[in-house]
This record gives structure tokens, C-alpha cells and sequence, in this order.
């Protein structure tokens, strides 16, 4: 079954609950929605799509937290009751924890779900000090339910034994940062989620990140990969942005292009 998307909706979930070193993430949706409208961009995508006035551009809002034992229910529920109607998600973190929960309510709507997850860090800690639901476990859940056919990472470069284990148990085609090239990007068969977590680009282009991590990708290797994808992109997460990290709005600045490049592709996915 696949949904028939009509509709792109931008997500804020203000959540950083799950954080595993420095809070801040759940400011995010705020600070990248001021960014989009504070008169710093404009709001064509390079792909020739234009956001402004766009009827199949929307944004939901935010989902609120009931409570913080109840973040993978009320997240699941909030993106499923919007899948069902039609509207493709592109979320904004809050911690990388989010992405279970939005991947739970994918596969209750998509079979047959790739994920391209981008990251310096591959997030598949079995449980990470004694929290299973970590920012540094999204993946492994996500693969222990069966919920995609298959995971790509791309821009890992903080492996541990640990986490090479998880990734071999799990069939996970990993091109850690130090192999990276365009060339090494797989093609895809079926539609395709895409979860960015921020700190996978180089901390000179994106300092407002929890976890620095020296040696990643380029803004525009980024961007390149964004628009290289050559199958349906049904939904996206930004994740890990941390406003109280950042540096003279750097951050919010790129993260708000890749909002915009995102939501490009996105909506040529729907048009298709
Ligand atoms: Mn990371
Ligand atoms: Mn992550």
C-alpha cells in the first residue's frame, strides 16, 4: 500500500527529551519557521519549485507532548492522522529520537520504505545510558520492528565495535564519511525517507549541533545529495538542530535552505 500524496506539510516537533548530552533541539521548529519568514530568503527552491502561496505546501503545526512516556504514541498518532490525509511529512526536530516514532507511522501507511539517513553518527546503540528510546537509538528500534526494507547511512565517522555489530546484525549499507563520494550514493527502488541529522555536516558549516563532530559533509554536498535522490522522497526530518549551540544564526540559516530544498523535492515528488 502507498498513500497518494497530495500535499507537503511542514511538522515542528519541540522535543528534546531524549537528548543524550545537550538540550536545546526543541527550540528548533521555532527558530527554522522565524528563519523562513524573517525576510533572509526568498522561498524558490533550486529544483524551480516556489513555497510562497503554494496550496500544496502547508504547515500542521506543532505536535504537543502529553507527556514524555507517551512521546512515541502521540507522535506515531499525530503523523499517521496526517498521512491519512495525504500530506507528506517534512518534520523538524527536536532530538533524533523523533524519527521512530514518524517511522512507526510511515509503516502503517508505506510497505516496502527505504530510509537514507544522514549523520555523523549511526544512532544504533541498542540502549544508550539506560534509555532504549536515546537519540542514539532511533535506528535500532527502526530496524528491530522491520519498519523499512532498507537503510543507508551516509556520513557516519564515530563508529565503535558496538554500533559495527548493530550495523551487521541488521544488514545496515553504511558509506561512513572517510569512503564518501556522490558516486557511492546507491540508487533506490520505491519511495524513499530521508532523515537529516544536522550535526552530519561539518561543524564550520553547522556549529549549532549538540554533538561536534569534526569532519563532515559540506552545505552543498548536502544539497547535491538532497537533489540527487532518484526516487519518490515521501517524507524528511532535520534533526538535532540546537538554536542554544549556534552561531550568529548559521545554523538556522542552512537549516531553513535545506527546509526549502527538501520541501522542493518533495513537492516534485507529488507532482510526479
Ligand atoms: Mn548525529
Ligand atoms: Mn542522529
Amino acid at each position: 500500500m502507498s498513500k497518494i500524496l497530495r500535499q507537503v506539510g511542514l511538522l515542528g516537533l519541540p522535543f528534546d527529551h531524549n537528548s543524550s548530552f545537550t538540550p536545546g533541539a526543541a527550540k528548533a521548529p521555532e527558530v527554522i519557521r522565524h528563519t523562513m519568514v524573517n525576510g533572509s530568503l526568498n522561498t524558490g527552491t533550486e529544483n524551480g519549485m516556489e513555497l510562497k502561496a503554494n496550496p500544496q505546501w502547508t504547515d500542521c503545526g506543532d505536535i504537543v507532548i502529553s507527556q514524555q512516556s507517551a512521546f512515541v504514541e502521540d507522535i506515531q498518532r499525530a503523523c499517521s492522522e496526517l498521512l491519512a490525509k495525504g500530506i507528506a511529512l517534512l518534520s523538524l526536530g527536536g532530538d533524533h529520537s523523533v524519527t521512530y516514532p514518524i517511522i512507526r507511522a510511515y509503516g502503517e501507511h508505506f510497505d516496502q520504505l527505504n530510509i537514507l539517513h544522514i549523520d555523523a553518527h549511526s544512532d544504533l546503540y541498542d540502549s544508550f545510558k539506560g534509555n532504549r528510546l536515546s537519540n542514539a537509538c532511533p535506528f535500532a528500534r527502526i530496524m528491530e520492528e522491520g519498519l523499512c526494507k532498507r537503510l543507508v547511512q551516509v556520513g557516519i565517522r564515530t563508529l565503535n565495535a558496538h554500533q559495527r555489530e548493530q550495523a551487521a546484525r541488521f544488514g545496515v549499507e553504511m558509506i561512513q564519511m572517510q569512503d564518501w563520494a556522490p558516486k557511492a550514493l546507491p540508487s533506490f527502488d520505491g519511495p524513499i525517507y530521508l532523515s537529516v541529522d544536522v550535526d552530519a555536516l561539518d561543524p564550520a558549516f553547522a556549529p549549532g549541533v549538540s554533538h561536534r563532530e569534526p569532519g563532515g559533509l559540506s552545505s552543498r554536498e548536502l544539497i547535491n545529495i538532497i537533489h540527487s535522490i532518484n526516487a519518490p522522497l515521501v517524507g524528511a526530518d532535520i534533526v538535532e538542530f540546537n538554536p542554544l549551540k549556534d552561531i550568529d544564526d548559521m545554523t538556522a540559516q542552512l537549516s531553513a535552505k535545506l527546509v526549502k530544498e527538501l520541501a522542493g523535492k518533495m513537492l516534485l515528488t507529488i507532482h510526479q
